[in-house]
């Protein structure tokens, strides 16, 4: 007997987002949350990227967000600012948006998917068999579940108790990052990384959002308002009054990621798998994005629809995407490095920047809009995101991503209606026959050909595009979404 079919370590924004996922498919899951509410504890992500926004959209969700925060049509690299308004997407900007509202808004989605959190308890440990894995919780209780995920940052005990390696670079540098009041500062970013802005970031004014270098990387306590005045006096020549913290913490440019994110019947998601600097603002974003790709694929396992190599897939398409997050923030923190050579190099990748072609490479890749899982040889759209395009259909015009609200499978169709039969994966994939007269146009890819027929995941992801033929369609379907059922 389990108590769950899923437990989740951590109720951070990943393990929100696949408790989501999970109860979207009618999975038992419950959440093991070491805070006592959602409150957090300073401000730390600053916003959403454009691919996020759109997983977002893909579950109907996305107006919550944007309600809540300002839009920038414009992403970051080290300092440069990229216009990303020229993108063929509904969201082509960043959602400046603090991760406390962002984790506020998924908390009350999860609330509405009756997903129950066990909070104030930790994950104490766990010791896994051949049919589940039993949970050790803080102050003596546990739990039973067939399957365990960690989200729980960049410490996890769960990573740590599946002896799962975590391999990368130590730190090099250290910030101190705050929230306080201070007489008018001078705003803006430094050469060297970091700066000051106003929290609300739509009126400005105070209270001000500080992160500044430290001298070293080593420490044995945890800063104080005292180390904070010492540092801007150090970056500015005054403090200007700085008083009133509601949060001083740091944070380094420790880059490292989980050898491997599956161990058995135990998987790590978010921060758990992957912790790297803040440039570009990604981490909470790959988090999400990783939560949305494992959902689906641990809850056909869980409702065994599909064999438990489907998992597999998981850790296949996440890390490459982790390790390249990993790699742009390192190359740019070599860039915010203040020498004359560094800053050099900084002066020509602004260059290059400056063009149109490096502009969309680097800007998708930090939106996440360029991500493809290797799904093999074949049409541009395979293991790219499908574009949330305006379909016109029998019952009239419909958006794709509506297709995908309640996170199921679609076999998408775009020529002659009703030409292909699923009958076997009936039960599991639903079939939409529309039309499409618009381009098909991917970001910093261009136009592609328009395909005859599309089956989409439910993470948004293109797993087969089919042409008159409908070649590969069973062995697609059976790949992603479990043998035919029988006759
Ligand atoms: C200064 C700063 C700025 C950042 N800016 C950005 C940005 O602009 N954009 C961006 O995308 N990302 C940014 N990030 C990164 C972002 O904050 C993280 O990537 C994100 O919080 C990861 O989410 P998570 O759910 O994986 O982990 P976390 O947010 O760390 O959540 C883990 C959760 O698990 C809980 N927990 C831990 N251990 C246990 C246990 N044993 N049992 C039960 N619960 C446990 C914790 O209480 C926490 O709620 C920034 C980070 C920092 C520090």
């Amino acid at each position: 007997m389990t108590d769950h079919a899923v437990v989740i370590a951590g109720g951070g924004p990943t393990g929100l987002m696949v408790a989501g996922e999970l109860a979207l498919a009618g999975v038992d899951v419950a959440i093991v949350e070491r805070r006592a509410s959602q409150d957090l504890d300073g401000s730390r992500a600053g916003g959403l990227h454009a691919r996020t926004i759109e997983v977002l959209d893909q579950r109907g969700i996305a107006e919550r967000f944007l309600s809540a925060g300002q839009v920038h049509p414009a992403v970051g690299f080290s300092g440069n600012v990229l216009d990303i308004s020229d993108f063929p997407t509904r969201h082509n900007y960043v959602l400046a948006l603090w991760q406390s509202h962002v984790e506020r808004i998924l908390a009350g989605w999860v609330g509405e998917l009756a997903v129950p959190i066990y909070r104030g308890r930790e994950v104490t440990g766990f010791a896994q068999d051949d049919t589940g894995v039993g949970v050790a919780l803080s102050a003596g209780q546990s739990l039973r579940a067939e399957y365990l995920v960690g989200c729980d940052g960049g410490r996890s005990l769960v990573r740590k108790a599946a002896g799962i390696d975590f391999v990368g670079l130590d730190p090099s540098t250290s910030w101190m990052i705050a929230e306080v009041e201070m007489d008018e500062p001078e705003l803006g970013m430094r050469r060297e990384g970091g700066g000051i802005g106003p929290v609300n970031r739509a009126e400005g004014g105070g209270p001000f959002r500080v992160a500044l270098t430290e001298g070293h990387i080593e420490h044995t306590s945890e800063p104080t308002l005292g180390d904070l005045s010492e540092a801007l006096i150090s970056a500015y020549g005054t403090d200007f009054g700085v008083r009133s913290p509601t949060w001083i913490s740091r944070f380094t440019d420790m880059s490292r990621q989980a050898a491997s994110y599956r161990h058995g019947r135990v998987l790590l998601a978010g921060d758990a798998a992957h912790v790297h600097p803040p440039h570009g603002g990604q981490g909470l974003n790959t988090g999400v994005q990783d939560a949305v790709n494992l959902g689906w694929k641990l809850a056909q396992v869980v409702n065994k629809t599909s064999p438990e190599s489907l998992l597999d897939t998981y850790h296949a398409e996440r890390h490459p995407v982790g390790a390249r997050v990993l790699h742009n923030t390192m190359a740019q923190v070599a860039l915010s490095s203040p020498d004359d050579r560094h800053q050099a190099l900084r002066d020509t990748m602004t260059e290059l920047l400056s063009m149109d072609e490096p502009r969309r490479r680097i800007a998708a890749m930090l939106s996440g809009l360029d991500i493809h899982y290797d799904l093999g040889e074949g049409h541009p759209l395979l293991g790219r995101r499908m574009p949330d395009l305006d379909l016109v259909t029998a019952n009239g015009p419909l958006r794709v991503f509506t297709l995908l609200h309640d996170a199921r499978p679609v076999l998408l169709t775009l020529g002659a209606p009703g030409g292909v039969d699923i009958t076997p994966w009936a039960d599991r994939v639903q079939v939409v026959d529309a039309q499409y007269v618009g381009l098909w146009e991917l970001p910093a890819r261009g136009a592609v050909p328009a395909p005859m027929a599309v089956l989409m995941r439910p993470d948004g992801y293109v797993a087969w595009v089919g042409d008159l033929t409908h070649l590969g369609l069973p062995d697609a379907l059976t790949t992603w979404f479990g043998p035919p059922a029988a006759a």
